[in-house]
């Protein structure tokens, strides 16, 4: 029987790990399809407190995976496919591997994956002009124009953000009315620098000879016409989906998008012993600091749990 299993390896997971592991509660820790999260899929990250100088998303994650270990956490590669509360109000966690885990409490930090478009060779793109996080790599692109895809309030307030480097933002949405909130859409449609382009798809992604994104051809939706844009990044913002599918059947709750709810002062989920970090139930911060904090949230809620449950 496990003290706790932390589900996701992004830095909610390695930091309940770390939070866990020093509370001597010898955690596990099942790693997903994407091992490190997506932290692992940027380049350089400038935002993180600790690094003046910025640090390699890939070796930040690295380096939180390193400090789990030192006290003791144990990592498994194993996809998790159910987690089910037995009788006596323990877990059982069923893996694609086959493997039957016992655990008396749970931290799901399985993170939230950007959503693209399907185009052949965006997996190439990655880090190389081809983004989901202006917060992230807006930085890298001062005084070049750049795309951004969506009309949600996530495209508007990444596109809003970008002016602030890029020469020009190009915001392509696929009709010609915002989804966004009116505050959000009168914010954008009056900067100067962002130029819509409505009732357009982005149908391919164009790269110069180092294979690095220049341009993108665009279908218009109601014309049929197409049309090229030179542009040296793309930012896809049309949307996160929470890896919770897992959870279909464990009585979990979460809302109309299948992020989990937290409890209002707490991480815990609405069946006690579970609890929950990072973008897997944050679908307004999404950033590597606020997951990391809530990840020590969570640490600091599932041992309260087993201290008391052991009372
Ligand atoms: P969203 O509201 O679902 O918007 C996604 C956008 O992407 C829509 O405009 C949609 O077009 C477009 N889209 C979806 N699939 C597409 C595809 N295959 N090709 C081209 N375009 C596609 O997602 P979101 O903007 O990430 O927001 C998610 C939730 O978080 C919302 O509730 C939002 O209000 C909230 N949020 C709030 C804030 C804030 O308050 N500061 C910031 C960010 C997000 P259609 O419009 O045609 O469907």
């Amino acid at each position: 029987m496990e003290n706790v299993i932390i589900i996701g390896t992004g830095c909610a997971g390695w930091t309940s790990a770390i939070y866990t592991a020093r509370a001597n509660l010898n955690p596990l820790v099942l790693a997903g399809e994407q091992p490190g999260g997506q932290l692992t899929t940027t380049t350089e990250v400038e935002n993180f407190p600790g690094f003046p100088e910025g640090v390699i998303g890939p070796d930040l994650m690295m380096r939180m995976q390193q400090q789990a270990e030192k006290f003791g956490t144990r990592v498994e590669y194993d996809m998790v496919t159910s987690v089910e509360k037995t009788e006596d109000g323990n877990f059982t966690l069923k893996t694609a591997g086959g493997n039957d885990y016992q655990t008396k409490t749970v931290i799901i930090a399985t993170g939230a994956s950007p959503r693209h478009l399907g185009l052949s060779n965006e997996k190439e793109l990655i880090g190389r002009g081809l983004t989901s996080c202006a917060t992230c790599d807006g930085a890298f692109y001062p005084d070049v124009p750049v795309v951004v895809i969506g009309g949600g309030d996530s495209a508007c307030e990444e596109a809003d953000f970008l002016t602030r480097f890029a020469s020009k933002v190009y915001l392509v949405h696929r009709r010609d009315e915002l989804r966004a909130s009116k505050i959000m859409a009168d914010r954008v449609l009056a900067n100067e620098k962002i130029e819509p382009v409505w009732n357009s798809q982005v149908t391919e992604y164009l790269t110069d000879s180092e294979g690095h994104m220049c341009a993108v051809t665009l279908n218009n939706t109601v014309t049929g016409e197409s049309s090229e844009l030179n542009v040296k990044c793309v930012f896809v913002a049309i949307g996160h989906d929470p890896n919770t599918g897992f959870l279909k059947g464990s009585g979990v709750d979460v809302d109309e998008n299948g992020y989990i709810l937290q409890s209002s002062h707490s991480t815990s989920s609405n069946i006690e012993g579970i609890f929950s970090a990072g973008d897997v139930a944050d679908h307004v911060y999404r950033q590597a600091i606020t997951a990391a904090g809530n990840g020590c949230q969570a640490a600091l809620d599932a041992e309260r749990y087993v201290a008391a449950k052991e009372a």
